[in-house]
């Protein structure tokens, strides 16, 4: 044996970058989802019908062709007043936050996230650099906007925000946004309006002027179509030009690239599907208040609930029911935390009959909720 092979010992398998060793993983709890999904968000019904007539048009020859994604992207920039060069569509926000990660982040940049927040954000920015600053919100769980600016250095380079935030509900103006941009000429900032619709504010109209600034939107909420993998950044075209090296020419599939078109031109359905769900929040809200579980105020398609120590018992029960809840309990500052998704008008009566009984069942009452009781900071494990 050489004394070169003693010193350096031939590494025998593979082993990935080092970011990727420390990445965590992401797992949701995707498996037996065949009851009322009142947990991941989601449209729970129906897209648009125009979308299911567009499908049932699709040609077995067509499957055959690679997708091509800029004729809809022209569509998809017209319908929200924007130069095609100005959008991109993407395999869902998830692929659009990988590629904005991958695209703007060196290893030692800095990236910044307010917590709790969704969490392919840490995901995406572990893979590029080990600098990921969280904000945590405090109790109320409303953006900490003074404490947020605060941490902007030279080094930030990538900025996300989530309005409305998963899982929270919580809002950050668009006076807030700019402000944030301004003091990061240096950083893209994201703004993930994958919930913009059940909220109805945006920034989308600053991109452009703002130089700095991507918005992302999703065609997986209200639209509906979380199945086919569709999302959009729209940003500047600068911007946008060095995204759009990153991902595939192919990385949307043909399916959603037809459909799109029909989802966005009926906006009769979108706004019924929105007001189904502005109602049910409406009554999910008055029925926590009646039955004594705290909440905090949500401008999306969900309801945050403190539970206390019987979370996780509830959404068994709720699942003995057969109506699925998210428990939140292991995102940062959540322990004890029960998301419920809004949907539409029968399906909230269900739910919220559910709710009744499986508290009842558990023998929950207000005196458990997780202020009421005085936080614990017991060790978090990230699904
Ligand atoms: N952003 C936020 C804030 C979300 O909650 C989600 C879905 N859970 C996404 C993005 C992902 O959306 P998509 O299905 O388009 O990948």
């Amino acid at each position: 044996m050489s004394v070169a092979m003693i010193e350096e010992p031939m590494t025998t398998t593979v082993q990935p970058r080092k970011r990727v060793m420390a990445m965590p993983e992401y797992h949701p709890p995707l498996a037996a989802r065949d009851a009322l999904r009142l947990d991941f968000n989601e449209n729970t019904i129906a897209p648009s019908p125009r979308v299911i007539a567009r499908l049932q048009r699709l040609t077995s020859e067509g499957l055959t062709v690679y997708p091509e994604r800029e004729p809809v992207e022209r569509i998809v920039a017209a319908h929200f007043g924007l130069g095609p060069d100005q959008v991109l569509l993407t395999n869902g926000v998830d692929e659009a936050i990988h590629a904005i990660a991958c695209t703007f982040l060196d290893e030692g940049d800095e990236a910044l996230i307010c917590t709790p927040t969704f969490f392919m954000y840490d995901v995406s920015i572990g893979m590029m650099t080990s600098q990921l600053k969280r904000v945590q919100s405090d109790d109320s769980l409303e953006f900490p906007f003074e404490r947020f600016m605060a941490e902007i250095t030279p080094r930030t380079k990538l900025i996300i925000i989530a309005s409305p935030n998963n899982p929270t509900g919580a809002t950050v103006s668009r006076e807030h946004l700019l402000a944030i941009a301004k003091a990061a000429p240096q950083a893209v900032l994201l703004v993930d309006e994958a919930y913009f619709h059940f909220h109805g504010e945006t920034t989308l109209g600053d991109v452009g002027n703002v130089p700095n600034l991507i918005v992302g939107r999703t065609f997986s909420k209200a639209y509906g179509l979380a199945n086919l993998r569709a999302g959009m950044i729209a940003g500047d075209a600068r911007l946008l030009r060095y995204v759009r090296k990153v991902v595939s020419p192919y990385n949307m599939n043909g399916v959603a690239l037809a459909v799109l078109p029909e989802a966005l031109a009926d906006e009769a359905y979108l706004e019924w599907y929105v007001e189904q769900v502005r109602a049910g929040r409406e009554r999910v809200f008055v029925a926590l208040k009646e039955l004594g579980v705290r909440t905090w105020p949500s401008a999306a398609n969900f309801v945050l609930m403190d539970i206390g120590a019987k979370h996780k018992e509830l959404c068994e029960v709720m699942r003995a029911h057969g109506v699925l809840l998210r428990d939140r309990s292991a995102d940062p500052g959540c322990e004890g935390y029960v998301r419920i998704t809004i949907g539409v008008e029968e399906q909230m009566t269900r739910g919220i009959a559910s709710l009744r009984t499986s508290l009842a069942e558990i023998g929950w009452t207000p005196a458990e909720s997780v202020l009421a009781q005085g936080k614990s900071e017991g060790e978090r494990e990230y699904e």
